[in-house]
Protein backbone atom coordinates (compact mmCIF):
# COMPACT_ATOMS: atom_id res chain seq x y z
CA UNK A 1 0.00 0.00 0.00
CA UNK A 2 2.65 2.59 1.18
CA UNK A 3 4.96 1.46 -1.93
CA UNK A 4 1.78 2.24 -4.74
CA UNK A 5 1.26 5.40 -2.71
CA UNK A 6 4.88 6.30 -3.17
CA UNK A 7 5.20 5.43 -7.10
CA UNK A 8 1.59 7.60 -7.29
CA UNK A 9 3.45 10.80 -6.04
CA UNK A 10 6.48 9.91 -7.98
CA UNK A 11 4.28 9.87 -10.61
CA UNK A 12 2.67 12.92 -9.61
CA UNK A 13 5.65 14.79 -9.23
CA UNK A 14 7.44 14.02 -12.61
CA UNK A 15 4.44 14.73 -14.13
CA UNK A 16 4.26 18.38 -12.28
CA UNK A 17 8.12 18.72 -13.13
CA UNK A 18 7.60 17.90 -16.86
CA UNK A 19 4.40 20.19 -17.38
CA UNK A 20 5.02 23.73 -18.80
CA UNK A 21 3.41 26.17 -16.58
CA UNK A 22 -0.06 27.64 -17.27
CA UNK A 23 1.46 30.98 -19.01
CA UNK A 24 -1.32 33.54 -19.88
CA UNK A 25 -1.43 33.55 -23.69
CA UNK A 26 -2.52 36.51 -26.16
CA UNK A 27 -5.29 35.95 -28.00
CA UNK A 28 -4.63 35.53 -31.70
CA UNK A 29 -6.42 37.84 -33.99
CA UNK A 30 -9.92 37.41 -35.45
CA UNK A 31 -10.16 34.93 -37.74
CA UNK A 32 -6.93 32.66 -37.30
CA UNK A 33 -5.87 30.07 -34.26
CA UNK A 34 -2.95 30.32 -32.29
CA UNK A 35 -1.97 26.98 -33.56
CA UNK A 36 -1.91 28.71 -37.34
CA UNK A 37 1.26 30.79 -36.28
CA UNK A 38 3.50 27.78 -35.68
CA UNK A 39 4.67 24.95 -38.29
CA UNK A 40 6.93 21.80 -37.54
CA UNK A 41 8.94 20.76 -40.09
CA UNK A 42 12.17 17.93 -40.08
CA UNK A 43 15.04 19.86 -42.10
CA UNK A 44 14.13 23.46 -42.72
CA UNK A 45 12.14 26.63 -41.34
CA UNK A 46 11.45 30.35 -42.34
CA UNK A 47 9.39 32.72 -40.37
CA UNK A 48 8.83 36.32 -40.76
CA UNK A 49 5.85 38.74 -40.34
CA UNK A 50 4.67 38.54 -43.74
CA UNK A 51 3.13 35.51 -45.43
CA UNK A 52 4.30 36.25 -48.41
CA UNK A 53 7.80 37.00 -47.29
CA UNK A 54 8.00 33.42 -45.83
CA UNK A 55 6.61 31.68 -48.79
CA UNK A 56 9.61 33.45 -50.93
CA UNK A 57 12.19 32.44 -48.22
CA UNK A 58 11.12 28.76 -48.20
CA UNK A 59 11.36 28.53 -52.30
CA UNK A 60 14.29 29.67 -52.08
CA UNK A 61 15.36 26.75 -49.49
CA UNK A 62 13.23 24.57 -51.59
CA UNK A 63 15.54 25.21 -54.71
CA UNK A 64 18.58 24.13 -52.72
CA UNK A 65 19.63 28.02 -51.64
CA UNK A 66 20.62 28.17 -48.07
CA UNK A 67 19.58 29.87 -44.89
CA UNK A 68 21.81 33.25 -46.21
CA UNK A 69 20.10 33.31 -49.83
CA UNK A 70 16.74 32.37 -48.47
CA UNK A 71 17.55 35.47 -46.07
CA UNK A 72 18.51 37.89 -48.98
CA UNK A 73 15.32 36.83 -50.85
CA UNK A 74 13.41 37.45 -47.60
CA UNK A 75 15.12 40.56 -47.26
CA UNK A 76 13.99 42.03 -50.52
CA UNK A 77 10.86 40.81 -49.82
CA UNK A 78 10.43 42.81 -46.52
CA UNK A 79 11.53 45.43 -48.33
CA UNK A 80 8.63 45.61 -50.69
CA UNK A 81 5.71 44.17 -48.25
CA UNK A 82 6.49 46.22 -45.66
CA UNK A 83 7.47 49.70 -46.23
CA UNK A 84 6.80 51.04 -43.10
CA UNK A 85 9.05 49.15 -41.51
CA UNK A 86 12.12 48.31 -43.50
CA UNK A 87 13.47 48.23 -46.49
CA UNK A 88 16.47 49.18 -49.35
CA UNK A 89 16.43 52.73 -47.47
CA UNK A 90 17.42 51.32 -44.22
CA UNK A 91 19.64 48.67 -42.53
CA UNK A 92 19.97 45.90 -39.80
CA UNK A 93 21.89 43.35 -38.12
CA UNK A 94 21.97 39.69 -39.23
CA UNK A 95 23.64 36.58 -37.10
CA UNK A 96 24.74 33.62 -39.80
CA UNK A 97 25.36 30.10 -38.00
CA UNK A 98 27.76 27.91 -40.57
CA UNK A 99 27.22 24.52 -39.37
CA UNK A 100 29.82 22.79 -41.64
CA UNK A 101 32.53 25.69 -39.70
CA UNK A 102 30.43 25.43 -36.32
CA UNK A 103 30.81 29.42 -36.81
CA UNK A 104 28.73 32.14 -35.77
CA UNK A 105 29.73 35.39 -37.20
CA UNK A 106 27.54 38.52 -36.51
CA UNK A 107 26.79 40.80 -39.87
CA UNK A 108 26.82 44.81 -39.07
CA UNK A 109 24.78 46.77 -41.69
CA UNK A 110 23.76 49.64 -39.33
CA UNK A 111 23.25 52.83 -41.23
CA UNK A 112 25.44 55.44 -40.23
CA UNK A 113 25.71 59.34 -39.87
CA UNK A 114 26.73 61.71 -42.79
CA UNK A 115 30.20 62.44 -43.19
CA UNK A 116 28.55 66.41 -43.09
CA UNK A 117 26.44 65.64 -39.28
CA UNK A 118 27.70 67.43 -36.44
CA UNK A 119 26.08 67.07 -32.93
CA UNK A 120 24.47 70.81 -33.46
CA UNK A 121 22.21 69.55 -37.15
CA UNK A 122 18.76 69.41 -35.02
CA UNK A 123 19.47 72.88 -33.27
CA UNK A 124 18.04 75.74 -34.98
CA UNK A 125 17.75 79.30 -33.58
CA UNK A 126 19.30 77.82 -30.23
CA UNK A 127 16.75 75.51 -29.56
CA UNK A 128 16.91 71.83 -30.45
CA UNK A 129 14.11 70.64 -32.29
CA UNK A 130 13.70 67.08 -32.03
CA UNK A 131 11.63 66.47 -35.39
CA UNK A 132 14.16 67.25 -37.44
CA UNK A 133 16.11 64.07 -36.42
CA UNK A 134 12.51 62.03 -37.07
CA UNK A 135 10.82 63.66 -40.30
CA UNK A 136 12.34 64.41 -43.30
CA UNK A 137 16.07 64.46 -45.12
CA UNK A 138 17.75 65.50 -41.90
CA UNK A 139 16.62 62.12 -40.56
CA UNK A 140 18.25 60.14 -42.64
CA UNK A 141 21.46 58.16 -42.17
CA UNK A 142 23.60 56.37 -44.76
CA UNK A 143 21.33 53.13 -46.23
CA UNK A 144 23.38 50.11 -45.62
CA UNK A 145 21.06 47.32 -46.59
CA UNK A 146 21.74 46.78 -49.52
CA UNK A 147 25.59 46.64 -49.04
CA UNK A 148 25.19 44.01 -45.72
CA UNK A 149 23.38 41.94 -48.45
CA UNK A 150 25.42 41.83 -51.14
CA UNK A 151 28.11 41.39 -48.75
CA UNK A 152 26.57 38.33 -47.38
CA UNK A 153 26.30 36.90 -50.58
CA UNK A 154 30.01 37.60 -51.62
CA UNK A 155 30.88 36.05 -48.57
CA UNK A 156 28.78 33.28 -47.19
CA UNK A 157 26.43 32.12 -50.03
CA UNK A 158 27.92 29.44 -51.92
CA UNK A 159 26.04 30.74 -54.98
CA UNK A 160 23.94 27.81 -55.91
CA UNK A 161 21.47 30.49 -56.96
CA UNK A 162 22.31 33.25 -58.68
CA UNK A 163 21.93 36.58 -56.90
CA UNK A 164 19.41 38.47 -59.71
CA UNK A 165 17.26 35.05 -58.61
CA UNK A 166 17.06 36.33 -54.67
CA UNK A 167 15.57 39.73 -55.99
CA UNK A 168 13.41 38.50 -58.82
CA UNK A 169 10.41 37.14 -56.46
CA UNK A 170 10.84 41.06 -55.05
CA UNK A 171 10.65 42.32 -58.29
CA UNK A 172 7.59 40.72 -58.92
CA UNK A 173 5.37 41.35 -56.07
CA UNK A 174 6.53 45.15 -55.96
CA UNK A 175 5.06 45.14 -59.55
CA UNK A 176 1.97 42.98 -59.19
CA UNK A 177 0.97 45.09 -55.93
CA UNK A 178 -0.37 43.21 -52.77
CA UNK A 179 -3.28 44.07 -50.87
CA UNK A 180 -3.08 46.52 -47.96
CA UNK A 181 -3.12 44.69 -44.87
CA UNK A 182 -4.39 46.43 -41.56
CA UNK A 183 -0.61 47.17 -39.80
CA UNK A 184 0.09 49.09 -43.14
CA UNK A 185 -3.03 51.02 -43.56
CA UNK A 186 -2.27 51.88 -39.56
CA UNK A 187 0.99 53.11 -40.23
CA UNK A 188 0.02 55.14 -43.31
CA UNK A 189 -2.47 57.29 -41.06
CA UNK A 190 0.04 57.16 -38.15
CA UNK A 191 2.52 59.30 -40.76
CA UNK A 192 0.32 60.76 -43.29
CA UNK A 193 1.45 64.12 -42.10
CA UNK A 194 5.41 63.66 -42.82
CA UNK A 195 4.44 61.14 -46.00
CA UNK A 196 2.13 64.42 -47.65
CA UNK A 197 5.42 66.51 -47.58
CA UNK A 198 6.81 64.79 -50.00
CA UNK A 199 5.57 64.15 -53.69
CA UNK A 200 6.88 60.89 -54.08
CA UNK A 201 5.50 59.03 -50.89
CA UNK A 202 1.95 61.06 -51.60
CA UNK A 203 1.83 59.18 -54.70
CA UNK A 204 2.41 56.36 -52.96
CA UNK A 205 0.44 56.33 -50.03
CA UNK A 206 -1.60 58.79 -50.37
CA UNK A 207 -2.83 58.88 -53.84
CA UNK A 208 -5.25 61.40 -54.24
CA UNK A 209 -4.47 62.68 -50.94
CA UNK A 210 -5.95 59.99 -49.53
CA UNK A 211 -4.36 57.33 -47.48
CA UNK A 212 -4.04 53.91 -48.49
CA UNK A 213 -6.49 51.97 -46.67
CA UNK A 214 -7.48 48.08 -45.85
CA UNK A 215 -7.75 45.94 -49.13
CA UNK A 216 -6.35 48.49 -51.74
CA UNK A 217 -3.82 47.70 -53.62
CA UNK A 218 -0.15 48.71 -53.54
CA UNK A 219 1.41 49.05 -56.45
CA UNK A 220 5.38 49.69 -56.23
CA UNK A 221 6.30 50.29 -60.27
CA UNK A 222 9.25 52.24 -58.95
CA UNK A 223 10.45 50.27 -56.23
CA UNK A 224 10.52 47.42 -59.38
CA UNK A 225 12.85 49.14 -61.17
CA UNK A 226 15.56 50.17 -58.56
CA UNK A 227 15.54 46.39 -57.62
CA UNK A 228 15.61 45.40 -61.20
CA UNK A 229 18.87 47.70 -61.00
CA UNK A 230 20.18 45.59 -57.79
CA UNK A 231 19.71 42.38 -59.51
CA UNK A 232 21.32 43.30 -62.48
CA UNK A 233 23.95 45.40 -60.85
CA UNK A 234 24.38 44.28 -56.96
CA UNK A 235 26.00 47.10 -54.96
CA UNK A 236 26.37 49.37 -57.73
CA UNK A 237 22.77 49.12 -58.61
CA UNK A 238 21.90 51.16 -55.34
CA UNK A 239 25.37 53.13 -54.09
CA UNK A 240 26.57 54.18 -58.08
CA UNK A 241 24.41 55.33 -61.17
CA UNK A 242 21.25 57.07 -61.46
CA UNK A 243 19.77 55.65 -58.11
CA UNK A 244 22.43 57.22 -56.14
CA UNK A 245 22.50 60.30 -58.10
CA UNK A 246 18.60 60.51 -57.23
CA UNK A 247 19.16 59.85 -53.52
CA UNK A 248 21.25 62.74 -52.82
CA UNK A 249 19.62 65.12 -55.12
CA UNK A 250 16.22 64.14 -52.70
CA UNK A 251 17.35 64.34 -50.08
CA UNK A 252 19.72 67.63 -50.75
CA UNK A 253 16.87 69.55 -52.34
CA UNK A 254 15.08 68.60 -49.26
CA UNK A 255 17.73 69.96 -46.63
CA UNK A 256 19.46 66.89 -45.94
CA UNK A 257 23.59 65.84 -45.77
CA UNK A 258 23.75 62.44 -47.83
CA UNK A 259 26.40 62.78 -50.51
CA UNK A 260 27.92 60.34 -52.89
CA UNK A 261 31.19 59.80 -50.92
CA UNK A 262 28.69 59.04 -48.00
CA UNK A 263 26.95 56.23 -50.10
CA UNK A 264 30.16 55.07 -51.67
CA UNK A 265 32.43 54.59 -48.25
CA UNK A 266 33.13 51.03 -47.80
CA UNK A 267 32.57 49.08 -44.66
CA UNK A 268 32.94 45.83 -43.27
CA UNK A 269 29.87 44.58 -42.45
CA UNK A 270 31.62 41.25 -39.98
CA UNK A 271 31.56 41.25 -36.79
CA UNK A 272 32.48 39.14 -33.56
CA UNK A 273 28.93 37.97 -31.97
CA UNK A 274 28.56 38.32 -27.81
CA UNK A 275 28.63 34.98 -26.60
CA UNK A 276 28.08 33.92 -22.85
CA UNK A 277 26.10 31.05 -20.79
CA UNK A 278 22.96 31.06 -19.34
CA UNK A 279 22.03 27.80 -17.15
CA UNK A 280 23.92 25.55 -19.55
CA UNK A 281 22.98 27.12 -22.79
CA UNK A 282 25.10 29.23 -24.85
CA UNK A 283 23.48 32.38 -26.17
CA UNK A 284 25.18 34.26 -29.26
CA UNK A 285 23.99 37.35 -29.72
CA UNK A 286 24.30 41.25 -31.66
CA UNK A 287 27.57 43.49 -30.60
CA UNK A 288 27.59 46.92 -30.47
CA UNK A 289 26.45 49.43 -32.13
CA UNK A 290 23.40 46.94 -31.04
CA UNK A 291 22.91 47.69 -27.70
CA UNK A 292 19.99 44.41 -27.55
CA UNK A 293 23.09 42.11 -26.91
CA UNK A 294 25.12 43.61 -23.72
CA UNK A 295 21.51 44.55 -22.14
CA UNK A 296 19.91 40.60 -22.86
CA UNK A 297 22.87 38.93 -21.64
CA UNK A 298 23.70 41.56 -18.89
CA UNK A 299 19.84 40.65 -17.66
CA UNK A 300 20.23 37.28 -17.81
CA UNK A 301 23.40 37.12 -16.22
CA UNK A 302 21.88 38.67 -12.82
CA UNK A 303 18.67 36.61 -13.04
CA UNK A 304 20.61 33.19 -12.99
CA UNK A 305 21.40 34.58 -9.27
CA UNK A 306 18.12 33.64 -8.58
CA UNK A 307 15.74 30.35 -8.67
CA UNK A 308 13.35 31.95 -10.90
CA UNK A 309 11.99 28.43 -12.23
CA UNK A 310 11.36 27.42 -8.73
CA UNK A 311 9.36 30.49 -8.18
CA UNK A 312 7.42 30.24 -11.88
CA UNK A 313 6.95 32.85 -14.29
CA UNK A 314 3.88 34.86 -12.28
CA UNK A 315 5.40 34.93 -8.99
CA UNK A 316 6.12 38.71 -7.66
CA UNK A 317 9.37 37.54 -6.52
CA UNK A 318 9.95 36.45 -10.74
CA UNK A 319 8.49 39.40 -12.00
CA UNK A 320 10.31 41.70 -9.04
CA UNK A 321 14.21 40.26 -9.91
CA UNK A 322 13.62 40.65 -13.77
CA UNK A 323 12.34 44.11 -13.60
CA UNK A 324 15.41 44.90 -11.20
CA UNK A 325 17.88 43.11 -13.16
CA UNK A 326 16.39 45.32 -16.45
CA UNK A 327 16.80 48.25 -14.68
CA UNK A 328 20.35 47.71 -14.13
CA UNK A 329 21.15 46.69 -17.70
CA UNK A 330 19.57 49.52 -19.05
CA UNK A 331 21.45 52.27 -16.91
CA UNK A 332 24.23 50.54 -18.27
CA UNK A 333 23.30 50.52 -21.92
CA UNK A 334 22.38 53.88 -21.07
CA UNK A 335 25.76 54.97 -19.63
CA UNK A 336 28.14 52.82 -21.80
CA UNK A 337 27.10 51.90 -24.98
CA UNK A 338 27.43 53.74 -28.61
CA UNK A 339 29.52 52.65 -31.66
CA UNK A 340 32.36 50.86 -30.68
CA UNK A 341 34.21 52.77 -33.24
CA UNK A 342 33.65 55.82 -31.73
CA UNK A 343 33.62 55.08 -27.65
CA UNK A 344 35.65 52.70 -25.78
CA UNK A 345 32.77 50.09 -24.17
CA UNK A 346 33.78 48.12 -21.54
CA UNK A 347 32.53 45.01 -23.26
CA UNK A 348 34.24 42.13 -21.37
CA UNK A 349 32.60 43.55 -17.87
CA UNK A 350 29.39 44.13 -19.11
CA UNK A 351 28.78 40.66 -19.88
CA UNK A 352 30.49 39.26 -17.09
CA UNK A 353 29.27 36.89 -14.82
CA UNK A 354 30.86 38.15 -11.65
CA UNK A 355 30.09 41.69 -12.80
CA UNK A 356 26.45 40.54 -12.98
CA UNK A 357 27.09 39.05 -9.39
CA UNK A 358 27.58 42.31 -7.70
CA UNK A 359 24.53 43.72 -9.73
CA UNK A 360 22.44 40.91 -8.24
CA UNK A 361 23.31 41.57 -4.81
CA UNK A 362 22.49 45.01 -4.74
CA UNK A 363 18.92 43.83 -5.78
CA UNK A 364 16.35 44.00 -2.34
CA UNK A 365 14.46 41.51 -2.82
CA UNK A 366 11.35 43.12 -0.50
CA UNK A 367 11.81 46.56 -2.00
CA UNK A 368 12.01 48.41 -5.64
CA UNK A 369 15.15 50.42 -6.26
CA UNK A 370 14.07 53.76 -7.66
CA UNK A 371 16.06 54.06 -11.00
CA UNK A 372 16.90 57.52 -9.75
CA UNK A 373 18.97 56.55 -6.63
CA UNK A 374 20.96 54.07 -9.13
CA UNK A 375 21.48 56.75 -12.03
CA UNK A 376 21.97 59.86 -11.06
CA UNK A 377 22.34 61.60 -14.62
CA UNK A 378 18.82 62.34 -16.23
CA UNK A 379 18.63 60.47 -19.89
CA UNK A 380 16.01 60.08 -22.00
CA UNK A 381 14.17 57.02 -23.49
CA UNK A 382 12.89 56.64 -26.64
CA UNK A 383 10.09 54.83 -28.16
CA UNK A 384 10.25 53.06 -31.59
CA UNK A 385 7.91 50.88 -33.00
CA UNK A 386 8.53 49.77 -36.19
CA UNK A 387 11.14 47.10 -37.47
CA UNK A 388 11.23 43.42 -38.52
CA UNK A 389 12.62 40.05 -37.91
CA UNK A 390 13.33 37.60 -39.19
CA UNK A 391 14.31 33.62 -38.60
CA UNK A 392 15.71 30.69 -40.99
CA UNK A 393 17.43 27.36 -40.53
CA UNK A 394 18.52 25.59 -43.79
CA UNK A 395 18.50 22.05 -44.65
CA UNK A 396 22.43 22.25 -43.58
CA UNK A 397 21.35 22.86 -40.26
CA UNK A 398 22.47 26.75 -41.43
CA UNK A 399 21.30 29.47 -39.64
CA UNK A 400 20.44 33.59 -39.96
CA UNK A 401 18.59 35.50 -37.69
CA UNK A 402 18.38 39.26 -39.09
CA UNK A 403 16.45 42.09 -37.84
CA UNK A 404 16.36 44.96 -39.90
CA UNK A 405 14.60 48.85 -39.84
CA UNK A 406 14.21 51.97 -41.31
CA UNK A 407 13.37 53.31 -37.54
CA UNK A 408 9.67 55.00 -37.26
CA UNK A 409 7.18 53.86 -39.27
CA UNK A 410 8.38 54.72 -42.79
CA UNK A 411 11.48 56.26 -41.32
CA UNK A 412 12.27 59.80 -42.78
CA UNK A 413 8.64 59.89 -44.61
CA UNK A 414 10.82 60.20 -47.67
CA UNK A 415 10.12 58.65 -50.83
CA UNK A 416 13.18 59.15 -53.32
CA UNK A 417 11.82 60.63 -56.59
CA UNK A 418 11.51 57.98 -59.31
CA UNK A 419 12.97 54.93 -56.92
CA UNK A 420 10.07 54.33 -54.49
CA UNK A 421 13.08 53.81 -51.99
CA UNK A 422 11.71 54.72 -48.49
CA UNK A 423 14.33 56.55 -46.55
CA UNK A 424 15.33 55.60 -42.72
CA UNK A 425 15.13 58.18 -39.89
CA UNK A 426 17.97 56.46 -37.95
CA UNK A 427 19.56 59.75 -37.28
CA UNK A 428 17.19 59.43 -34.29
CA UNK A 429 18.63 56.97 -32.60
CA UNK A 430 21.44 59.13 -31.81
CA UNK A 431 18.69 60.32 -29.25
CA UNK A 432 17.95 56.79 -27.99
CA UNK A 433 19.03 57.66 -25.12
CA UNK A 434 20.52 61.28 -23.94
CA UNK A 435 24.58 60.06 -23.34
CA UNK A 436 28.01 61.37 -24.50
CA UNK A 437 28.26 57.75 -25.83
CA UNK A 438 26.19 57.84 -28.59
CA UNK A 439 25.80 61.50 -29.43
CA UNK A 440 26.27 61.88 -33.16
CA UNK A 441 29.71 62.04 -35.16
CA UNK A 442 30.04 62.24 -38.82
CA UNK A 443 30.30 58.42 -39.63
CA UNK A 444 28.99 57.21 -36.75
CA UNK A 445 25.92 54.30 -36.08
CA UNK A 446 23.32 55.11 -33.74
CA UNK A 447 23.06 52.78 -30.89
CA UNK A 448 20.65 49.83 -31.36
CA UNK A 449 18.05 47.63 -29.35
CA UNK A 450 17.94 45.38 -31.95
CA UNK A 451 18.89 41.77 -31.04
CA UNK A 452 18.91 38.10 -33.39
CA UNK A 453 20.04 35.88 -31.03
CA UNK A 454 20.94 31.84 -31.47
CA UNK A 455 21.16 30.01 -28.49
CA UNK A 456 23.28 26.07 -28.77
CA UNK A 457 22.66 23.72 -25.93
CA UNK A 458 25.42 22.17 -23.92
CA UNK A 459 26.56 19.34 -26.88
CA UNK A 460 26.82 22.95 -29.38
CA UNK A 461 24.00 22.15 -31.02
CA UNK A 462 21.91 24.71 -32.26
CA UNK A 463 18.48 24.95 -30.03
CA UNK A 464 16.54 28.46 -31.35
CA UNK A 465 16.96 31.31 -33.38
CA UNK A 466 14.82 34.32 -32.53
CA UNK A 467 14.78 38.18 -32.76
CA UNK A 468 11.77 41.20 -32.63
CA UNK A 469 11.57 44.31 -33.60
CA UNK A 470 10.00 47.01 -30.55
CA UNK A 471 12.67 49.23 -29.90
CA UNK A 472 13.95 48.98 -26.33
CA UNK A 473 11.01 46.30 -25.63
CA UNK A 474 13.17 43.94 -28.14
CA UNK A 475 15.37 43.15 -25.55
CA UNK A 476 12.51 42.06 -23.00
CA UNK A 477 10.50 39.90 -25.43
CA UNK A 478 13.67 37.87 -26.81
CA UNK A 479 14.62 37.67 -22.75
CA UNK A 480 11.11 36.54 -21.60
CA UNK A 481 10.99 33.99 -24.89
CA UNK A 482 14.03 32.75 -23.74
CA UNK A 483 13.20 32.28 -20.10
CA UNK A 484 9.80 30.35 -21.19
CA UNK A 485 11.51 28.03 -22.40
CA UNK A 486 14.78 27.55 -20.80
CA UNK A 487 13.55 28.36 -16.96
CA UNK A 488 10.04 27.49 -17.10
CA UNK A 489 9.79 24.67 -20.11
CA UNK A 490 7.41 26.20 -22.14
CA UNK A 491 6.60 24.87 -25.28
CA UNK A 492 7.60 27.18 -28.43
CA UNK A 493 4.31 28.14 -29.25
CA UNK A 494 3.46 29.16 -25.72
CA UNK A 495 7.22 30.77 -24.76
CA UNK A 496 6.20 33.55 -27.57
CA UNK A 497 2.84 33.85 -26.73
CA UNK A 498 2.75 34.47 -23.12
CA UNK A 499 2.25 38.05 -22.35
CA UNK A 500 5.00 39.88 -21.11
CA UNK A 501 6.75 42.49 -18.67
CA UNK A 502 8.87 45.64 -19.86
CA UNK A 503 10.84 48.17 -17.67
CA UNK A 504 13.75 49.79 -18.98
CA UNK A 505 15.15 51.96 -16.43
CA UNK A 506 13.67 55.54 -17.98
CA UNK A 507 11.14 56.20 -17.41
CA UNK A 508 10.81 54.10 -13.92
CA UNK A 509 7.21 52.34 -14.18
CA UNK A 510 6.83 48.37 -14.98
CA UNK A 511 4.80 47.94 -17.81
CA UNK A 512 2.79 44.89 -18.55
CA UNK A 513 0.41 42.93 -20.97
CA UNK A 514 -3.40 43.54 -20.14
CA UNK A 515 -4.31 40.42 -18.36
CA UNK A 516 -0.98 39.25 -17.42
CA UNK A 517 -1.07 40.16 -13.74
CA UNK A 518 -3.73 39.16 -11.08
CA UNK A 519 -5.10 41.57 -8.61
CA UNK A 520 -3.31 40.17 -5.81
CA UNK A 521 0.44 39.84 -7.55
CA UNK A 522 -0.44 43.61 -8.62
CA UNK A 523 -1.01 44.43 -5.52
CA UNK A 524 2.54 43.07 -4.15
CA UNK A 525 4.52 44.33 -6.58
CA UNK A 526 2.93 47.66 -5.79
CA UNK A 527 3.71 47.17 -2.16
CA UNK A 528 7.48 46.63 -3.29
CA UNK A 529 7.26 49.90 -4.65
CA UNK A 530 6.64 49.49 -8.41
CA UNK A 531 4.75 51.78 -10.61
CA UNK A 532 2.73 49.14 -12.81
CA UNK A 533 1.36 50.50 -16.28
CA UNK A 534 -0.82 48.43 -18.67
CA UNK A 535 0.88 48.64 -22.40
CA UNK A 536 0.56 47.93 -25.93
CA UNK A 537 3.43 46.28 -27.19
CA UNK A 538 4.99 46.49 -30.78
CA UNK A 539 7.34 43.46 -30.58
CA UNK A 540 6.43 40.20 -32.36
CA UNK A 541 8.90 37.45 -32.16
CA UNK A 542 10.11 35.30 -35.03
CA UNK A 543 11.42 31.78 -32.86
CA UNK A 544 12.48 29.02 -34.41
CA UNK A 545 13.15 26.31 -31.98
CA UNK A 546 14.33 22.13 -32.08
CA UNK A 547 11.78 20.58 -30.44
CA UNK A 548 13.30 16.35 -30.26
CA UNK A 549 14.09 15.90 -33.83
CA UNK A 550 11.81 19.20 -35.15
CA UNK A 551 11.86 22.64 -35.96
CA UNK A 552 9.25 24.21 -34.21
CA UNK A 553 8.75 28.02 -35.78
CA UNK A 554 6.90 30.55 -34.14
CA UNK A 555 5.78 34.09 -35.77
CA UNK A 556 4.21 36.03 -32.89
CA UNK A 557 0.33 35.81 -32.86
CA UNK A 558 0.07 40.01 -32.18
CA UNK A 559 1.28 40.20 -35.77
CA UNK A 560 0.19 38.39 -38.46
CA UNK A 561 2.96 36.54 -39.65
CA UNK A 562 3.72 32.83 -40.81
CA UNK A 563 6.37 29.72 -40.39
CA UNK A 564 6.57 27.45 -42.46
CA UNK A 565 8.71 24.26 -43.38
CA UNK A 566 9.90 20.99 -44.99
N1 LIG B 1 15.73 52.06 -34.76
C1 LIG B 1 15.42 51.09 -33.77
C2 LIG B 1 16.67 50.36 -33.29
O1 LIG B 1 17.59 50.20 -34.05
C3 LIG B 1 14.52 50.12 -34.37
C4 LIG B 1 14.13 49.03 -33.47
C5 LIG B 1 12.64 48.82 -33.49
O2 LIG B 1 11.92 49.73 -33.84
O3 LIG B 1 12.22 47.74 -33.17
O4 LIG B 1 16.72 49.95 -32.18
Amino acid sequence: MISKFKSCFIFLLLFLVSCSPNLKLVDPPSGRTLGSFQAKAKQAMVVTANKEATDIGVSVLRKGGSAVDAAIAVSFALSVLRPQSSGIGGGGFMLYFDKKKNKTVALDFREFAPFKASRTMYIKEGKADSKLAKDGALSVAVPRLVAGLGDTYDHYSDKKIPWPDLVKPSIDLARAGFSVYPHLAHSILERKDVLSRFNASKKLFLPNSKPLKEGDILVQSDLAGTLEKIAAKGWGGFYAGDVATAIVRSVQLAGGLITIDDLMAVEPIETEPLEQTYQGYIVVTMPPPSSGGVTLIETLNMLEEFPISRWGPYHPKTIHVMTEALRRSFIDRARYLGDPHFVKIPLKGLIAKNYAKTLAESIDIHRATPTESLSPKELTPKESESTTHFSIIDVQGNAVVSTQTINQYFGSGMVVEGTGIVLNDEMDDFSMVGSDANAIEPGKKPLSSMAPTLVFNKKGELVMALGSPGGPRIITAVLQTLLNRIDFEASPLDAVAAKRIHHQAFPDELQYEAGMLNAEVSQKLGAMGHALKELNPPWLVMLISKVRNNWVGVSDPRGTGTAKGF
